[in-house]
């Protein structure tokens, strides 16, 4: 595969990207809401944060990173929730922080192709790392390179998938919980749904932010309330959930998930609990 570093160069803006062309190769069909049938395969984690506070970038997941990942080395990066013109070089650095977490990952970086190159990248990755930023922009993105229902095939038939805060986002059914301002246009909130649920990154720690918790439970609880048949999970910094098929357990030193399914609320401090029976119960 040819790789090319001219195809983000000079461009300034997001809004621009959509006049660069789109991949014609593919139907970008995606199934809404897979069920635990079509979940059954799935092979992810779920991170709440790349930086856990006071510990070097994705120190605090290298152990479940390696787990994920398994015996895949061709890692496809895709780095559309930055922004453009920081795409190289957090292509760079991440390539190194690779590098150290196991032997063998070669990462290359989807912001590196062409758009008429973009699906190959996806179909011939052994596994899928998608890092943060804005989460509309990473959406759009992949909108326009009509790649979501691509990744989400693959995903589904067992191609390992990490997210970051936004990756992990858009691997819930909808980005609904969402931190981000939207700015960009999205033609769908509908994601990959790796995850029976809608994922909300960065949720306050109560024993850490009081006030800041409280503020987010709100704004979650009207989520769920106007979104009857979507459960919520709230995942503190130092969490990832790690999905196996219909199996979803909370993952990370000292992390807490905070999920909400219609007017019941429960919260999980343990790695043993099976968050996925939870979310069952709306399948
Ligand atoms: N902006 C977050 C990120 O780091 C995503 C979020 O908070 O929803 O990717």
């Amino acid at each position: 595969m040819n790789t090319r570093r001219t195809f983000i160069k000079g461009v300034g803006s997001a809004s621009t990207l959509t006049l660069l062309g789109s991949c014609t190769e593919k139907p970008n069909t995606i199934i809404l809401a897979p069920d635990s049938t079509q979940r059954k395969k799935v092979n992810a984690l779920l991170i709440s944060a790349t930086t856990n506070p006071g510990q070097k970038s994705l120190e605090h997941a290298h152990e479940m990173i390696v787990d994920t990942f398994g015996t895949a080395k061709r890692i496809l990066l895709i780095n559309f929730a930055s922004l453009p013109e920081k795409r190289d070089s957090y292509a760079k650095r991440m390539r190194a922080e690779f590098s150290k977490i196991g032997p063998g990952y070669d990462m290359y970086s989807l912001n590196e192709f062409e758009f008429s190159e973009c699906a190959e990248a996806v179909n011939t990755a052994d596994g899928f790392y998608v890092s943060g930023g804005n989460t509309f922009l990473l959406l759009k993105e992949l909108y326009d390179r009509e790649l979501v229902g691509l990744i989400q095939k693959r995903a589904l038939a067992g191609t390992p998938y990490i997210g970051s805060s936004a990756g992990s986002n858009i691997g819930g059914q909808v980005i609904g919980t969402t931190n981000d301002f939207p700015l960009v246009d999205i033609p769908t909130r509908r994601s990959l749904g790796l995850l029976g649920a809608v994922y909300n990154p960065h949720h306050p720690d109560p024993e850490i932010d009081k006030t800041q918790f409280d503020a987010r439970q709100w704004k979650i609880g009207e989520y769920a309330a106007h979104n009857r048949d979507e459960a919520v999970v709230g995942v503190t910094n130092p969490g990832m959930l790690r999905i196996r098929g219909d199996k979803v357990y909370l993952a990370g030193i000292g992390a807490t998930a905070f999920i909400h399914r219609n007017d019941d609320r429960f919260v999980v401090h343990s790695t043993l609990e099976d968050l996925g029976r939870i979310f069952a119960a709306l399948d």
